[in-house]
Formats: C-alpha cells, structure tokens, sequence
C-alpha cells in the first residue's frame, strides 16, 4: 500500500493546473474556486473508497444562493498500485489524466449539462471520450502509454470493476 506524500504534492498541483487549463480551454468555463482535491492524508472516513481513482464529492453550499463545491477524493492506494504495475506510466500524465476526467464531470455538473443525482454509465462514457479528445488535442508527455494503457479495456474502461488485460495479467481499472 502507497500514499500520497508531501513530495508528490507537487505533480498533483501541476497536473491539476494543467486539466484545468485544458478543460477551461476547450469548454469556455472557469473552475475557479468550485473545487478542492484530496488524498488519503487529508480524508474522513466515508470519502475513501475501493475500486475507484477517485470519488466526486458535490458540498451543499451554506446558503442556497451560493453555487456547490466539488470535492475530487484522490484513492492513493488504487492509484499507487496502478502504477506500481504499469511502470512506464509516469505519475504526473496519469494524474492529468485522472484530473481531466474528473473536472470535465464537475464542469458538467455545475452548468447544468448534467445532473449529478443522476449519474449514470452514460455520463461515464460521454466523460471519458471527451476526455481522451482533449487530451489529444493538449498532448501531455507519457499520455499516449495512458491511453494506450487504457485502450486495453475490454469492456467500456474506468469504470468499477471492469478488468483489462495487458500481457496476460488483468489489471482493475477504474475512474
Ligand atoms: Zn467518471
């Protein structure tokens, strides 16, 4: 079992900026402020979970006039043992990966495109192509073994518990 630790606060910064960018970039919105990132350190009990990357949490604003805050909840331990099995995945490709996905959900969800009560395998799918296009229209270093990687999926990828296959071993892959 790994964690994040204070040295790799770093890449999650960087990587984060850089998803922001992107989706700000190709969507025409501004994520300034609706949302904060945590890893394992920093989380109470019910925002830890298996089988993910990382869990969307939507916080009811103290006042109904305030908009909502997201919360990305970063899973160390499926992160870290992803990578642990995949090398040649640099961390910082595979965080912006990781951050993209979850900001173009916060982005849907907070003008309206989608409902967050309502999520659903669709959404997923519409997120994760959305994702891949982005990213290969801002290319990053080391994202094509990302999505090479993830292309591996046999079924619809990333999400809970789906396997993909890679030199014969199966890996859970999940977002
Ligand atoms: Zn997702």
């Amino acid at each position: 079992m790994a964690y994040f630790l204070p040295n790799h606060r770093n890449v999650l910064m960087k990587s984060s900026v850089l998803a922001e960018q992107i989706v700000s970039r190709e969507t025409n919105w501004n994520a300034c402020n609706i949302y904060d990132i945590k890893t394992h350190a920093e989380m109470s009990g019910h925002e830890k979970v298996e089988g993910v990357f990382a869990q969307l949490l939507r916080l009811e604003p103290e006042h109904s006039q305030l908009s909502h805050h997201y919360r990305v909840c970063l899973q160390d331990n499926e992160i870290f043992d992803f990578l642990c099995r995949n090398t040649d995945i640099d961390m910082f490709s595979f965080m912006t990966f990781i951050m993209t996905h979850e900001l173009l959900h916060i982005q849907r969800f907070s003008t309206g495109k989608a409902d967050f009560y309502r999520y659903d395998d669709d959404e997923e799918v519409y997120v994760d192509s959305l994702t891949r296009l982005f990213l290969a229209k801002n290319p990053v270093t080391g994202l094509k073994k990302v999505l090479t990687l993830l292309d591996k999926l046999e079924a619809a990828p990333l999400y809970n518990d789906k396997i993909l296959v890679d030199h014969r071993r199966s890996i859970n892959a999940y977002l």
